[in-house]
Parts: C-alpha cells; sequence; structure tokens
C-alpha cells in the first residue's frame, strides 16, 4: 500500500502510540465504511462481550474468550479483525499462523496477562515440574508455550477435572479464579498470585448498600472476582453463562459483577430486564467497572486498523508452535 504524507507519520509513530494516529475524514461513515471494507477484504470482526456497544453492534461474531477461540479456530477469512485485548489477537494469532491479524490499540494490554511475567513463570514452572500446567486463557503467548493446557472461565472446571486425580496442578495466573476451581472442584491446586484490577475493584461495601436499595435483584458474578464478593452471588459464572442466566432465570433485575460491557448483550437478550452494574471502589463516570484496556478500542480505531491493516499481531514461530498445542488441547477437551 502507497501511503501519503500523513500516513507514513502515522506509521513511524505505531509503536509509540498503539495504533494509526490517522484522522478520518468528516462525514466518512464509518460503519458503511468498515462494511464495504469488511466486504472486500473477506475480513472477519471477532469482539469480546467487553467492547462498548458500538463495536459489538458491528462485529460478525461477539462472545466469551471460548467462543471467540472457537470462531478463530475454524475462519475461512483471510483477515482477523480482533476487537479486545492484545492476548487475544495472540490467541487468533497461534490458531492461524498463515493469516493476518490485526487488532485496533497494540496498548490494549490486561493487568491479568502482564502479572504473569515469563522469567518468572518459568522458574516457577521448573521448581514444580511433576505439576500439570493449567493457564487461563489470559496470559501472554509465552505463557501459553509454557503451558499444558489453557482454559476459559467457560470450560475451567472441566478442564480441571480432566486432568487424572494423582497429577498435582499448577493454575495460572488467576488466584481469584484459581480458588473458585479449588472450591468446586475439590483439587488442591497451586497458584500463580495474579489478578484482574478490573474484577479486584469491586467495592463489597457499596455492592451491598446497592442490594439493600434493590432487595429483589440477584447478584451475578464472574469468577474472576473475590471471594468475599463471590459469597454473597446468587449465580457465579462466566460471561456467557451469566448472558445464558439472566435470559433463562426467573428475576427481573440483576446486579452484574464484571466489566460493564457486558451490559449491552443483556439488554439485547433480556430487553424486559433491568441490569445494574457493580459498584466500584473508584468513583468514576459510570460508577462502575470498566476495562481501561478494553476501552482503548473505538470504532475509529477499528475502521483503521480494518483499512490499513495495521497494527498487526506478531508471535515468534517456535512460540507459536508451542503455544498451539495446549490451546487445542482446551478446544478438544471442550468438544466432549
Ligand atoms: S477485564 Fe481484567 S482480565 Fe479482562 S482484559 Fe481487562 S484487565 Fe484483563
Amino acid at each position: 500500500m502507497v501511503l501519503n504524507e500523513i500516513e507514513a507519520k502515522a506509521a513511524s509513530k505505531l509503536i509509540q502510540k498503539g495504533y494509526l494516529d490517522i484522522p478520518i475524514p468528516s462525514g466518512l461513515d464509518v460503519v458503511a465504511e468498515i462494511n464495504r471494507l469488511r466486504k472486500e477484504k473477506n475480513a472477519v470482526i471477532l469482539a469480546h462481550y467487553y467492547q462498548t456497544g458500538d463495536i459489538q453492534d458491528i462485529a460478525d461474531y461477539v462472545g466469551d474468550s471460548l467462543g471467540l477461540s472457537q470462531q478463530a479456530a475454524s475462519t475461512t477469512a483471510d483477515l482477523i479483525v480482533f476487537a479486545g485485548v492484545h492476548f487475544m489477537g495472540e490467541t487468533a494469532k497461534i490458531l492461524n499462523p498463515s493469516k493476518k491479524v490485526v487488532i485496533p490499540d497494540l496498548k490494549a494490554g490486561c493487568s491479568l496477562a502482564e502479572s504473569a511475567e515469563p522469567n518468572a513463570f518459568r522458574a516457577f514452572r521448573e521448581a514444580h515440574p511433576d505439576h500439570v500446567v493449567i493457564t487461563y486463557i489470559n496470559c501472554s503467548a509465552e505463557i501459553k508455550a509454557m503451558s499444558d493446557i489453557i482454559c476459559t472461565s467457560a470450560n475451567a472446571e472441566k478442564i480441571v477435572n480432566s486432568v487424572p486425580l494423582d497429577k498435582p496442578i499448577i493454575f495460572a495466573p488467576d488466584k481469584n479464579l484459581g480458588r473458585y476451581l479449588i472450591k468446586k472442584t475439590g483439587r488442591d491446586m497451586l497458584l500463580w498470585e495474579g489478578a484482574c484490577i478490573v474484577h479486584e475493584a469491586f467495592a463489597i461495601d457499596k455492592l451491598l448498600e446497592l442490594h439493600k436499595q434493590h432487595p429483589t435483584a440477584k447478584i451475578i458474578a464472574h469468577p474472576e472476582s473475590e471471594d468475599h464478593l463471590l459469597k454473597v452471588a446468587h449465580y457465579i459464572g462466566s460471561t456467557t453463562g451469566m448472558i445464558n442466566f439472566v435470559k433463562n432465570d426467573s428475576s427481573q433485575e440483576y446486579i452484574v459483577a464484571t466489566e460493564a460491557g457486558i451490559l449491552h448483550q443483556m439488554l439485547k437478550e433480556a430487553p424486559q430486564k433491568s441490569f445494574i452494574p457493580a459498584p466500584s471502589h473508584e468513583d468514576n463516570t459510570c460508577a462502575c467497572s470498566e476495562c481501561a484496556f478494553m476501552r482503548l478500542n473505538t470504532m475509529q480505531k477499528l475502521y483503521l486498523c480494518l483499512r490499513y491493516e495495521s497494527p498487526e499481531i506478531h508471535v515468534d514461530e517456535a512460540i507459536q508452535r508451542k503455544a498451539l498445542l495446549p490451546i487445542q488441547r482446551m478446544l478438544e477437551i471442550s468438544k466432549s
């Protein structure tokens, strides 16, 4: 692609900014342009439930980490546009090494993925050579390459139960999900001390106060949340599990303890019900917990990354080959 002066300047600042900072002509119909380009390039747009509503609405598929991995594994598209955070784009690239994978903003990281630093994790692994290593999908490609099986919150219980009882397990990087799984499965796993800043930001005192004001509301929570919050939840599950729960449950009101972007899908699936985001410690603009990494993605950046096929996700070839096996094991176990 031949770039004009503004585009070339934006490309030179890509790493520093995380995205191509190119002004969009005023009046451009971004939605129509995304639709045109997606068709022209045989591109697929995959979006996580934690993206903003406008991005979810334009995606070909919206889902949780398991659903998104399954879609990435089966896509026939030539270009994968991943509206999510960096480790999700990496997972799509690991599954499709010959395809181009782009994300709207390279700086859309994840506190949980960052909590497992590869050298420290290698040492931890080497100190327990007899352990089976199960890692939550929210980790870097390097950590995946050091793992035996990947899991998501939707299949974690099944994955843990698939390991023979005489095999000790390391579970990483999310300690809250790990503790929850120890309770659910009765397996005494060795946990890595990682956590998600969003799910640890929920304020239990504010949540209980909110529940007093809405006594008939059910509290539903993602297992990345802290134990004291999970103890008061009426339902605990993955993002897809939470959406299915509110669709099929008889209550009319819910306090939702996960990233607030999920409310968009909940309102689509159950428009007659009301959803209140669980409050966080910080008094932010929405009085809820939003993932600052997920919010780096915007419609403008989505359009630009589709148009210019940049920023692209790259994964070292040796790491890609090693990381593919534990992801494939997860997809295989999830089928049964
Ligand atoms: S919500 Fe938490 S786990 Fe999900 S991307 Fe943001 S920081 Fe990572």
